[in-house]
């Protein structure tokens, strides 16, 4: 990896571009920068750069590739995978001043944005045209529509709209070099040649910095209903969740909550779920085998009769189910959910391993991968929760009071995946933490691909060298 040389001359250049204030040199204003929400990823910035728009952002590229600096795009720094923060050095673009709202576009349905607005920002910014975003996600007061589209992020609806990848419909990035590739039409249709939106949702910097993005937007489903319902074993909420997901066509989102995550998340919030039992029967095993899944409706008329038909229609998998229809008893239910991340950011350092399974093998998983943890870490405390109606769980692990686990466990968690026909990362992206085990999921001839991409946008390896690829 090239270093290049941050002198005067280079910051002069700098602040030449984006002001004195933007450009941040001192280790205590650079350190919020160098530093991950989990705090397990952690290093340091010779500069960070805060550009206000396109156009700056293409200078400040333009001088970095001249000087040969690398340097890590950054947006809310949510990403819990070690990939939007300076671990080898590298100078910081950070994002966020690019947060410009353009009027929303009510006949297409449409909006562009800057990379740096946040997720909330967006939603308050379209509410009133009746629209909505479709993606959420817990993080959304920080993390940024740039970087959810440079991690191709997913959430809690990925189930009725897709993740982050199939709301673009045009992007605005400047490459390594400087140029600036610019497609926001937002046509429907468009089928003119390669498509940049797709190229750069899941590049986690690597490819080109996102500046301006075109989502699509739905049509707000404003009647909610939320059941939360209580299972014996991991087994009976994998079929029910897929009973839900066949018979309700207002599903709109579809979560669990296991055992020894759920335990957590109580004491967090110092009140127990009010379905279901923690810590009970024996023949659970050591992590208790209980789950809990949030089933939430969404509609223009009340959803509530077809959420509880369904899940009446669930009476011999269900231990008991409570169903909310007003705010704040749905947001009552929502917080045994939300609060997972937080309650074991709270408790330590964990390993964040967030992957999928298919269907046919999700329940085998999460009752056989707290053995793996055991083997590879006899101290380690697994902790499972996640979007189940993706198939996606994520597997969390601590340490003893809180420390870091080992390192094994997390290659021996992502090889039991691959052995069962799962991706190693299902919505968090690859960053630093996962390069040694991409390969579990891709083949030499997919990886050499992948590296031919980059030399091609990125000939000197500049834009975030150290992630994603091997
Ligand atoms: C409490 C909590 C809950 C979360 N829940 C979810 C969830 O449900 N689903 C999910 O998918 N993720 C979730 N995340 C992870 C995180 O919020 C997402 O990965 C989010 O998309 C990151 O956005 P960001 O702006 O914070 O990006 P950052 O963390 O700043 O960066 C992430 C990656 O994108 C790159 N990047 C950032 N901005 C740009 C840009 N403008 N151009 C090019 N590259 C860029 C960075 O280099 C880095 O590789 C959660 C995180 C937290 C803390």
């Amino acid at each position: 990896m090239s270093t290049g040389v941050v002198d005067a001359g280079l910051i002069d250049e700098l602040t030449g571009i984006v002001g004195t204030a933007h450009v941040l040199e001192d280790p205590e204003m650079t350190a919020g920068y160098s530093i991950d929400w989990t705090r397990r990823f952690a290093g340091t910035t010779p500069l960070v750069i805060r550009p206000s728009d396109t156009a700056e952002t293409a200078a400040v590229m333009s001088v970095l590739a001249t000087a040969g600096v690398p340097v890590v795009p950054q947006g809310g720094n949510t990403g819990l995978v070690g990939g939007s923060v300076p671990l080898a050095g590298e100078a910081v673009l950070s994002m966020r001043r690019l947060n410009e709202c353009e009027p929303v576009d009510e006949l297409a349905s449409q909006v562009t944005l800057g990379a740096g607005v946040t997720l909330a920002g967006a939603q308050a910014h379209v509410a009133s045209s009746g629209l909505s975003v479709g993606v959420d996600l817990a993080a959304r007061d920080s993390a940024t529509i740039g970087g959810m589209v440079a991690t191709n992020a997913g959430g809690i609806n990925v189930l009725r709209y897709g993740a982050m990848r199939a709301q673009v419909v045009g992007i605005e990035a400047v490459l390594a070099d400087g140029t600036v590739v610019s497609h926001l039409a937002g046509l429907e249709k468009d089928n003119t040649g390669y498509d940049f939106g797709s190229l750069l949702a899941g590049s986690e910097g690597t490819l080109g910095v996102i500046t301006r993005v075109r989502l699509r937007l739905h049509p707000t489903q404003p009647e909610r209903a939320t059941a939360l319902l209580a299972f014996e074993t991991a087994a009976d909420a994998v079929s029910a969740a897929a009973a839900l997901r066949r018979s309700v066509a207002s599903l709109h989102a579809l979560e669990a909550v296991f055992e020894r995550a759920m335990t957590l998340v109580s004491r967090h919030l110092g009140v127990a779920p009010p379905v279901g039992s923690l810590g009970g029967d024996s023949h659970r095993g050591p992590d208790g085998g209980g789950a809990w899944l949030i089933a939430e409706a969404a509609a223009r008329t009340d959803p509530s009769d077809e959420l509880g038909a369904a899940v009446e229609e669930l009476a011999d998998l269900v231990v008991d189910a409570a169903v909310a229809l007003d705010p704040t008893s749905r947001q009552r239910l929502w917080a045994f959910r939300e609060n997972v991340t937080e309650a074991i950011s709270a408790a330590g350092i964990p390993h964040k391993l967030d992957v999928t399974l298919p269907a046919a093998r999700l329940a085998e998983f999460v009752d056989g991968v707290p053995d793996v943890i055991r083997t590879a870490d006899p101290d380690a405390q697994p902790l499972l929760f996640g979007h189940l109606g993706d198939g996606n769980v994520h597997v969390n692990v601590l340490g003893p009071d809180g420390v870091e686990p080992s390192e094994e466990v997390d290659d021996a968690v992502l090889r039991y995946v691959a052995e069962l026909g799962g991706s190693i990362s299902a919505e968090h992206g690859i960053g630093t933490a996962k390069l040694s085990q991409l390969h579990l999921n891709r083949s030499e001839a997919e990886l050499a691909a992948f590296g031919a991409i980059k030399r091609a946008l990125d000939p000197a390896g500049l834009l975030n060298p150290n992630v994603l690829l091997p």
